[in-house]
């Protein structure tokens, strides 16, 4: 009834060799999926299988059913959203991860998953230039969580636990991601607890407007108690003043969160520290994903905090049944302390086997080539004046628009380059305005796909209206 030792190595080998065949032929496949609602539940029974089936068909179904109801993430043609890569280790590691089957919730469960993640983190503390007290030699350490969301979350629950007390109230910028907004209600704040701070002209966050509200919040008896900074937000990249946040935070005994979800992994970079890390050394809490732009699939958020104490503290239990001796030396870390779940998975393998694989080096290449990519797609639309920039161009971010025209023709545009099946983009708000985001994050992008992704937008954009003379 089990798949035999033997079974596996043969399935496995088709697994790969399938993965390999659509990676190969990614380019081939329009990027995003044309199913209608309810057509990939249509190709599926009504019930589940009562007896079991041969594996091939296991496999041809994912051809026939799963391949077409796909956006196809890991497409060169994939200029949307933010990436969510992936990567030749990073598959193997996930796999070895499954494979393994291990819970790391404790260090007793499986001390390597403890310890590899503990260290790649430090490591990461020292490539990504990051402060040292995020390391786990001192006060601080990182960890991997899920996500993002969830980096917040836990970050909003341990400056709760310090701040103490109640009618704490936090802030962001209207830009941030909604996560935070998320964090707040989860964590029983309510949306009501965070003050949304407007932005300046290039969408980061207003610095006398959040002075003013702290301001504001303290002579009404409140308890200004965290706020969290983004570093390259959603929409546009915009990057919040981190320093003068963190100052203003320390003096109001704030918890400063920083989020750079997008960009932080791109501090490998050393040209890129001064934009990232400026201030990050008054941030209590800092999270960036190396699930987009780092070749490692979701998920895999990394996470530091300055003081690991404060958010033990605010997410231990102790259940009788998962005592044990090691933790109680104290000499360990149970990574199940500084996160939501209890069980955990063996995330720090996939991530190991990219930083193997490449090298700093070879990320920074990737890195650097999407970032040059960008700047060149800038200076094409900078020649083309029916297009304009509608915010700051980030480092592989451009939000541009169709020049004195209409929204619509701006939407109108962006559908009709997704339409071909070429290339995938999508849109933000910016001020109101319809804004097409152009994101060059993609690993498999070469320079030959962002060229036809501006020729595509270059074919499909209206002629500038003509004056016509009189005569
Ligand atoms: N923060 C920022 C700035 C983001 O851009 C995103 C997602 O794009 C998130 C948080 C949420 O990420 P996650 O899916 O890891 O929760």
């Amino acid at each position: 009834m089990h798949m035999t030792p033997e079974e596996f190595r043969r399935h496995g080998r088709e697994v790969v060799d399938w993965i390999a065949a659509y990676l190969e032929q990614l380019e081939e496949l329009p990027v995003a999926s044309t199913v209608e609602p309810g057509w990939v539940r249509a190709q599926l029974p009504e019930h589940a299988p009562e007896h079991g089936e041969p594996f091939a068909d296991v496999l041809a179904d994912l051809d026939r059913v799963i391949v077409p109801g796909l956006l196809h993430w890991q497409s060169p043609g994939f200029f949307g959203y933010f990436s969510a890569n992936s990567s030749g280790p990073s598959i193997l590691g996930e796999l070895l991860s499954a494979g393994l089957g291990v819970q790391g919730m404790l260090w007793s469960t499986s001390p390597a998953v403890t310890e590899l993640e503990t260290h790649v983190l430090d490591w990461l503390v020292e490539l990504l230039d990051l402060p040292e007290r995020f390391r786990s030699t001192g006060t601080g350490g990182g960890v991997i969580q899920d996500s993002a969301s969830s980096a917040v979350l836990c970050a909003v629950i341990a400056a709760r636990e310090r701040a103490g007390g109640a009618a704490l109230v936090g802030y962001t910028s209207t830009q941030t991601h909604s996560s935070v907004e998320k964090a707040f209600r989860i964590a029983g704040l309510g949306a009501e607890s965070l003050r949304l701070v407007p932005v300046d002209e290039a969408f980061a966050l207003d610095l006398d407007a959040l002075r003013a509200l702290v301001a504001e919040d303290h002579a009404a008896g409140l308890t200004p108690f965290f706020c969290c900074a983004t570093v390259g937000s959603t929409s546009s990249e915009a990057i919040d003043p981190v320093r003068a946040i963190g100052e203003l935070c320390r003096r109001e005994g704030i918890w400063l969160h920083v989020d750079s979800a997008m960009l932080g992994v791109a501090a490998i970079c050393p040209e890129h520290r001064p934009l990232l890390n400026d201030g990050l050394e008054l941030a209590d809490s800092y999270c960036t994903n190396a699930h987009k732009w780092l070749l490692v699939n979701f998920d895999c958020t990394l996470f530091w905090v300055a003081d690991r104490a404060a958010l033990i503290s605010s997410l231990s239990v102790l259940p009788e049944y998962l005592r044990n001796a090691a933790s109680e030396s104290g000499a360990v870390i149970d990574y199940r302390d500084w996160q939501v779940p209890l069980g955990r998975r063996f995330r720090a393998l996939k991530l190991w086997m990219v930083l193997r694989h490449y090298g700093a080096d070879g990320l920074r290449a990737v890195l650097r080539e999407h970032v040059s990519m960008t700047r060149e797609a800038e200076t094409w639309l900078a020649a083309d004046d029916r297009f304009e920039l509608l915010a700051p161009p980030g480092l592989n971010l451009l939000c541009f628009g169709l020049r004195n025209r209409p929204d619509e023709e701006t939407e109108r545009l962006m559908a009709a380059v997704n339409a071909t099946g070429e290339a995938f983009l999508t849109h933000t708000k910016l001020d109101g305005r319809f804004a097409i985001r152009l994101m060059i994050g993609s690993a498999r992008t070469e320079r030959r796909h962002v060229e036809r992704v501006w020729e595509l937008l270059q074919q499909h954009a209206p002629e500038p209206a003509r004056i016509s003379s009189p005569d």
